[in-house]
């Protein structure tokens, strides 16, 4: 019997309507012990004792005992490996007083680890403050933080092959240009050689192939780019975001000159950011150059770039009156090579956007597009999370 229950029954015994009130209460108490599996522990700081109720002993397979734990009973029970962790907490909550929560692992009867999550607080204190008595919880959270651990296992192999992919494209990218130069270049030579000698159908052939290892190498320059985005670059300074849209539009100024682009620029508070200055800058160059090529031939292109911003994020929208998109392609535009339109009609490698994606990603926020549908004009909207907001950190 719980030495509680037996102080209780002989304090009570002349006092039976107390004593059923008592009794009452605890099958109530036992009622919600059954329910959440939830123990309680009772720690005597003056003589060292530590009682656990049921559910603390059926939780690690133990017999339920009425016998206290010393305190290197419970040591002997916690993951060495936590213990570590554990103790300093305790005594520091024991000092100040305040309630703790942690997580930690208990050897069960079997001989496992069982993860369980221990509540306390000091609940009598002597005189001179110095803490009496300490009561808490514990609750296998076992099932939770296996879940959690595989998660975090997960996503660190996931990282890992993230990276082990990107190492791929890289090298295969910048290995793969020298044979390809070594291939346009003898075919040029080629070329030069045979000048003069060729049918008509050989010649074209010839040319045909030249123009296969142009775009071959402008495929893989653009993937290597691809890879090349937060690899190694130059660390993220704070700098105000409103400089690198003036860096991108003067890139951009020729192309906005030949189109005779009308650029408006929504005036708005921009932020100060802790990023990376050139991925920024590619950023919006993208954008907006894809702003001024997607157009129909002779209309001058109308951009319109707007920054606003909401609780969380920076919002900034890239919006033209161009030749937009068929609503079942507004997703495959992000992904690597993918175009919408022909080399002939509009030039380009189909690999900006993949760029603006990682390199928004990269920096914790998120891209999207939109349009009415085709001749209805495009908008991007980037998302950037405020806490990269230099003048915000300080
Ligand atoms: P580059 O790698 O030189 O940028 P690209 O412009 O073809 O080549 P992305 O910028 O990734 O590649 O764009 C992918 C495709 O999305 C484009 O080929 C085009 O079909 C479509 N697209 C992009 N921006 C717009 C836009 N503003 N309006 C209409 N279509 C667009
Ligand atoms: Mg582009």
């Amino acid at each position: 019997m719980h030495p509680l229950r037996n102080a209780l029954q002989q304090a009570l015994a002349d006092q039976p309507e107390l004593l059923k009130l008592a009794e009452d209460y605890e099958r109530y108490y036992q009622l919600v012990h059954q329910a959440t599996g939830i123990g309680v522990w009772d720690w005597r700081l003056d003589t060292g004792m530590i009682l656990w109720d049921d559910p603390c002993w059926e939780m690690l397979g133990e017999a339920p005992s009425t016998q206290p734990l010393s305190y290197v009973d419970w040591q002997q029970r916690v993951h060495p490996e936590d213990l570590a962790r554990v103790e300093p907490i305790v005594q520091q909550q024991l000092q100040s007083g305040q309630p703790f929560i942690i997580e930690f692992r208990f050897r069960h009867h079997q001989g496992h680890w069982l993860w369980v999550e221990g509540r306390g607080q000091v609940v009598e204190k002597s005189e001179d403050g110095s803490p009496l008595h300490m009561m808490g919880t514990h609750t296998n959270i076992h099932q939770r933080k296996q879940a959690e651990l595989a998660l975090v296992a997960q996503k660190e192999a996931l990282a890992h092959s993230n990276q082990l992919l990107e190492e791929f494209a890289y090298a295969a990218s910048h290995d793969l240009r020298q044979p390809l130069r070594m291939i346009h270049s003898y075919l040029q030579l080629l070329e030069k050689g045979l000048e003069g000698q060729l049918s008509d159908k050989n010649q074209q052939m010839l040319t045909f192939a030249l123009s296969g290892a142009d775009r071959l190498d402008s495929l893989i320059n653009a993937l290597l780019e691809y890879s090349r985005v937060g690899r190694k670059g130059p660390p993220n300074e704070n700098y105000l975001l409103r400089e690198s849209l003036e860096e991108a539009l003067s890139f951009l100024a020729p192309d906005i000159e030949r189109t005779q682009a009308q650029i408006d620029i929504v005036p708005g508070p921009w932020p100060h950011l802790n990023a990376c200055r050139d991925e920024m800058t590619r950023l919006l160059m993208n954008l907006i150059s894809n702003a001024l090529k997607y157009t129909q031939p002779g209309q001058p292109p109308r951009v319109q770039i707007r920054l606003s911003t909401s609780e969380q994020d920076w919002v900034i929208e890239v919006c033209d009156q161009g030749i937009g998109i068929a609503e079942h392609n507004l997703d495959r535009v992000f992904r690597v090579f993918q175009r919408l339109h022909p080399a002939s009609a509009y030039e380009g490698s189909g690999i900006g956007l993949a760029i603006c994606r990682k390199i928004v990603e990269r920096h914790g926020g998120k891209i999207q597009v939109s349009s009415e549908g085709e001749n209805q004009g495009t908008c991007f909207k980037l998302t950037l999370p405020r806490h990269l907001d230099a003048s915000r950190s300080g």
